[in-house]
Order: structure tokens, then C-alpha cells, then sequence
């Protein structure tokens, strides 16, 4: 490996308020710090801390090389870099230890503009109107065309940058104001809206925000339910009450469709099935309208975190036919779950006068569900 990176956090953070500087503060359980860090996993990583901060930094990963850093950002940026020298690095990566939520995609692309430039650092053009302004009153405005917002990580053919730091006296904005002062060119790489540097406290919320969008947990499940033809003038199936020469013999109200799709959340959830949940074998669910069993395991998933994000039940039978009343089972399922209609599927199939279903003994029901969280 020839590509180190500096994260920089010995500043304290005047802007953001608290007890602790942002950098060690906590997003999502872990110090921001933590974040970053894993971000950068797999390369060396110099980390230079404000001396008041070793207590901390030692309880971070192990296998980073810690520094003090100096008075000033560009005064710790250099104790970073002779930290490295005659390590054999040949390209450096120098980061705000504040921005935490930097990606893979734009740390292979900064480093790959290494192989024709000098140095490549991450910017977004500046899309909102300029202003300057005096005691709260605009007094004038700013041309934007060729304006960029600079961020981090800026990367750097380590020799250069070394010695472009050791030749500037001091108060540089960031390292590419250093190397434009040694004369280096510096390629603008598109840079990230997401890849925020945490500097007032509600930048905090959208870390969290961002961060949970990366922890989506997706969870699929099945669902399958049999009911008996007995004596009857109809049956239910997926909350509607179908006409039909007989009826379904169950515990319940025999709503198969409405049982597959139950089993398919509870499954989703790895939390059993229906019969785990309303036993059978006790009576007060003999002839329970079958929405309740529904309307509980999507509680469950709500009470996890988890909406549904789409299900699908497929009913197979010969008779009665379903087709005509597709779309109100859909209605009434959705209603059930409150979610909108369009995440719920209902269709059918006969299965060709084979088996079972074919010889109209009973109706079968597959289901699946998708539950999401984050
Ligand atoms: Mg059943």
C-alpha cells in the first residue's frame, strides 16, 4: 500500500457547542471519529489529535498512528506528514476528521486523479446566489460562475505536498491553498452533497439521517395456508366476502389469502406464524375475523421499525373465480395495514384441475412480504 491518510482532529470545535469537541461527540453510538475511521479502512491512517484528546483517541481502532498536531490546522497537517516521511508512501489523502460520511467511490476516484496531477481534492460548484452583507443588510452581491465549495479528503503526491508544507509560512485554509502556493496543480473531482463536515448541531441530525439510509435492513418472508371446501354460500379470502357455492372450513373466518400473508410478515420478522401467535387451541379466536391476526403482525413490524415495502398474494383455485374481486381485496388489505394500495398485490391461479385445488377440495394461498427499516 502506497496511500496513507491523515485524518485531522486536533481542533476543538468552537462552532458546534457541548462538552466535547464534535469530532469525539457521538453519532449513531459511536464518536464521529469512529466514523470516519471506518471509512478509510484498509489504508494506514495517521490520526492527529489535540493532546487533551489521547485518553480518547487510545480507545479508538487499534493500528492507527497517533500524532499530536500543532496550534494550528496546517502546523498539524504537517506533524501528519513527518509522521509518514520514509514510511515509502507516494500518496497521501488529507481529511477533516469531521466528515465522517466521505465514500469509497470518491476516495478510488481522488486517488486515481493522482496518476496525472499533482494533487486532487473533492468540490461541488456553488449553486445559491452570493450576497455580501453589513450588519444584517445586503450590500452587494457576488458573480458565482467558476465559484467552488472545497471539501475533503484533498490528495497529494506525498513528496510534493511534504515539501509544499515545509516552504508556506502558515495560515492556509486547507492543503490545496499550500500546494497552489508551491506551484502544484490541483484537479477539482465532483465532490459529495453528502460528505458534510459537522460544524453546527444540527449537522448531527443529517449524519443520523444518512447514516441509517446505509443501515437499511431489508427482510423478506413467505407465507403458505390451506383451507378444506365445507357446506356454504361463501367464503373470505384476502378481507372480501366472496359468494361461492361452498364455504372454508377453519378455526377462523378461513381467510386463507389473509393467513399466507400473516405468516409472510411473521416470517419476515423470524417471529413463528399465526398459529405461535393465536393458538388454535384456545377458543376465543374460533371464528376471529381474520384482519386481527393481519393487523397484529404488521403491529410487530411497526413496533421494530420495519413498513411494508410490498407483498404479494397469489390464491390458487379452480372457483371461485377472482379476478372480479382483485381489487377490492387489495383495498382491503392495504386498509388493514395502512399502507398505500399500490404496495399490495393480489392474483390467482387454478393449477389445471390437478391435485387438490384442481379437484376443488380446498383453496390454496401463497404470500410474500417485503419489510423495511432505515
Ligand atoms: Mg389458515
Amino acid at each position: 500500500m502506497d496511500t496513507a491518510v491523515i485524518i485531522v482532529a486536533a481542533g476543538r470545535g468552537s462552532r458546534m457547542g457541548g462538552e466535547v469537541p464534535k469530532q469525539w461527540q457521538s453519532l449513531r453510538g459511536k464518536p464521529v471519529l469512529a466514523h470516519t475511521l471506518a471509512a478509510f479502512a484498509g489504508f494506514p491512517v495517521v490520526l492527529v489529535i489535540h493532546p487533551d484528546d489521547r485518553a480518547r483517541a487510545d480507545t479508538l481502532a487499534a493500528g492507527v498512528t497517533l500524532v499530536e498536531g500543532g496550534a494550528t490546522r496546517d502546523a498539524s497537517v504537517l506533524a501528519g506528514l513527518q509522521a509518514l516521511a520514509g514510511t515509502g508512501v507516494t500518496r497521501v489523502l488529507i481529511h477533516d476528521g469531521a466528515r465522517p460520511l466521505v465514500s469509497s467511490r470518491l476516495v478510488e476516484r481522488l486517488i486515481a486523479a493522482l496518476d496525472t496531477h499533482d494533487g486532487a481534492a473533492p468540490a461541488l460548484p456553488v449553486t445559491d446566489a452570493l450576497w455580501r452583507g453589513d450588519a444584517g443588510l445586503v450590500t452587494g452581491t457576488q458573480d458565482r460562475s467558476g465559484l467552488y465549495r472545497a471539501q475533503t479528503p484533498q490528495a497529494f503526491r506525498f513528496d510534493a505536498i511534504l515539501a509544499a508544507h515545509l516552504a508556506h509560512p502558515g495560515g492556509a485554509a486547507d492543503d490545496v491553498e499550500v500546494a497552489r502556493a508551491a506551484g502544484l496543480d490541483v484537479l477539482i473531482v465532483e465532490g459529495e452533497e453528502s460528505n458534510i463536515k459537522l460544524t453546527y448541531p444540527g449537522d448531527f441530525a443529517r449524519a443520523e439521517a444518512s447514516l441509517r439510509g446505509d443501515a437499511m435492513d431489508v427482510r423478506l418472508g413467505n407465507g403458505y395456508d390451506v383451507h378444506a371446501f365445507c357446506d356454504g354460500d361463501h367464503v373470505w379470502l384476502c378481507g372480501v366476502k366472496v359468494p361461492h357455492r361452498r364455504g372454508l372450513l377453519g378455526h377462523s373466518d378461513a381467510d386463507v389469502g389473509m393467513h399466507a400473508l400473516t405468516d409472510a410478515i411473521y416470517g419476515a420478522l423470524a417471529l413463528g406464524d399465526i398459529g405461535r401467535h393465536f393458538p388454535p387451541s384456545d377458543p376465543q379466536w374460533k371464528g376471529a375475523a381474520s384482519h386481527i391476526f393481519l393487523a397484529h403482525a404488521i403491529g410487530l413490524a411497526d413496533a421494530q421499525g420495519y413498513r411494508l415495502a410490498n407483498c404479494d398474494v397469489t390464491l390458487v383455485c379452480e372457483q371461485p373465480k377472482i379476478g372480479p374481486h382483485a381489487a377490492a381485496m387489495q383495498t382491503a388489505l392495504a386498509r388493514i395495514m395502512a399502507v398505500e394500495v399500490g404496495r399490495v398485490s393480489v392474483k390467482a391461479t387454478t393449477s389445471e384441475r390437478l391435485g387438490f385445488t384442481g379437484r376443488e377440495e380446498g383453496i390454496a394461498a401463497i404470500a410474500t412480504a417485503t419489510l423495511v427499516r432505515g
